[in-house]
């Protein structure tokens, strides 16, 4: 039967891939709302340097890394090669030597059961600086070969294009559920009405507005972030590796010059798409002392995504309490770009009525529910 799929952001588009893909009968829908995570992402993939305890959101993390390199090959294979996915490694920036050996040991221990985490370097400031030019020569770093950088916008590209590819259509509107006998029996599209057998929303940030007419209270909540793209003239930074310095904002570098620096975490802006002088202000004042060289950049553009919170920043994925036809994945929150790939494919076992790899459990979707009846 057929199957609809309500966003296109890097989990909706990989959902609907991979169920094309399988040879299922695909619509994915998209309104574009701007602030659509994907499109704003940094693009870091390197899960394993992280200090988070919680073992369910690590398990889907490193899950999602580990299956990127696999995920490119396939796209590669269904002509998609633009994806701006690299293995750049990692730069995990320290002053202080202890804590460097510190941070490479917790990388070593978690390399016994993920093996892409690849060579773990300790490297002194000399070292760090050769590799990105930019920082200030007092950091030295624990670099991880592993790490990867992806474009979202060109990685959410590939996987639409290769959907379509493979007998997916592709639709822009706006979605929302239509209900017959207290039965989800499909969807309207700007008020035109799609009949489905099945219902996949992947509407991040928004989703809520579309289970409310069920009775239902999704608790996603959207976290503003503004990034800064800056552009370094006539340098070849293609190669350049991802920066985590000790605070919690990152710098890494795509092809032609191109310097991301980010991103502020506004948990009370709601909505508001705007760029703002706070926020601007707050990224450069935290990233130019790290890499003073990058005072000299040109400054590109200013984006502004909205991460998909659920309650205790823990992913969910399943199906509807009390609708077998409508299934849901969200809380993607900050690493979105590294699982969502890897949780779509999972998605769409899901609704295929395949087994997943993934303890589903761990991520139970009525942790996130409130009935409002
Ligand atoms: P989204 O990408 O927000 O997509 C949801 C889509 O649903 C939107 O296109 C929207 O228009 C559509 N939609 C909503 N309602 C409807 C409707 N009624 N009808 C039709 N369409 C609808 N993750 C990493 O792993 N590494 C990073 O370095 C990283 N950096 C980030 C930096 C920033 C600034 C931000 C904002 C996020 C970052 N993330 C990163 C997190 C990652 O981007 C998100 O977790 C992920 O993109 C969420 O994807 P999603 O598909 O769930 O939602």
């Amino acid at each position: 039967g057929k199957i609809v799929v309500i966003g296109a952001g890097i989990l909706g588009a990989s959902t609907a891939y991979h169920l094309a893909k399988a040879g299922a009968d695909v619509t994915l829908v998209d309104r574009r709302d701007r602030g659509q995570a994907t499109d704003a992402a940094a693009g870091i993939v390197c899960p394993w340097l992280s200090q988070r305890r919680n073992k369910a959101w690590y398990q889907l993390a490193k899950g999602g890394a580990s299956y990127y390199p696999e995920l490119i090959r396939q796209l590669e294979a269904d002509g998609e090669t633009e994806t701006g996915y690299k293995r750049v490694g990692t730069l995990s920036l320290h002053t202080d030597p202890d804590k460097l050996e510190k941070m490479a040991e917790r990388a070593r221990k978690r390399r016994e059961d993920a093996p892409e985490i690849g060579e773990i370097t300790i490297l002194s400031p000399e070292e760090t600086k050769r590799l990105f030019p930019p920082l200030s020569a007092e950091y030295g770093s624990v670099f991880v070969s592993g790490g990867a950088r992806v474009n979202g916008r060109k990685m959410r590209n590939a996987l639409v294009n290769a959907a379509v590819k493979n007998g997916s259509e592709m639709l822009n509107g706006n979605a929302s559920l239509n209900l017959e006998n207290g039965r989800v029996a499909g969807v309207s599209i700007d008020g035109k009405a799609l009949q489905a057998d099945q219902v996949i929303v992947t509407a991040g940030a928004w989703s809520n507005e579309i289970l409310k007419p069920l009775g239902i209270e999704f608790k996603v909540t959207p976290q503003k972030a503004q990034i800064i793209h800056l552009k370094l003239p006539e340098t070849d930074t293609g190669f350049w590796p991802v920066v985590m310095p000790p605070t919690n904002q990152y710098i890494l570098a795509f092809e032609d010059g191109r310097v991301v620096v980010g991103a502020t975490h506004e948990d009370e802006a709601g909505f508001d798409d705007r760029i703002t002088a706070g926020g601007v202000h707050e990224i450069l004042t935290k990233a130019l002392p790290i890499a003073p060289g990058l005072s000299e950049a040109g400054l590109v553009e200013t984006r502004v995504g909205f991460r998909p919170f659920t309650p205790g920043f823990l992913p969910v994925i399943g199906a509807l309490p009390d609708y077998k036809n409508i299934w849901v994945a969200n809380g993607l929150g900050a690493s979105g770009l590294t699982s969502g790939p890897y949780l779509g494919a999972e998605l769409a076992k899901l609704a295929l009525g395949k087994p997943t790899e993934l303890d589903l459990s761990n991520y139970n979707v009525a942790g996130a529910i409130e009935h409002k009846k």
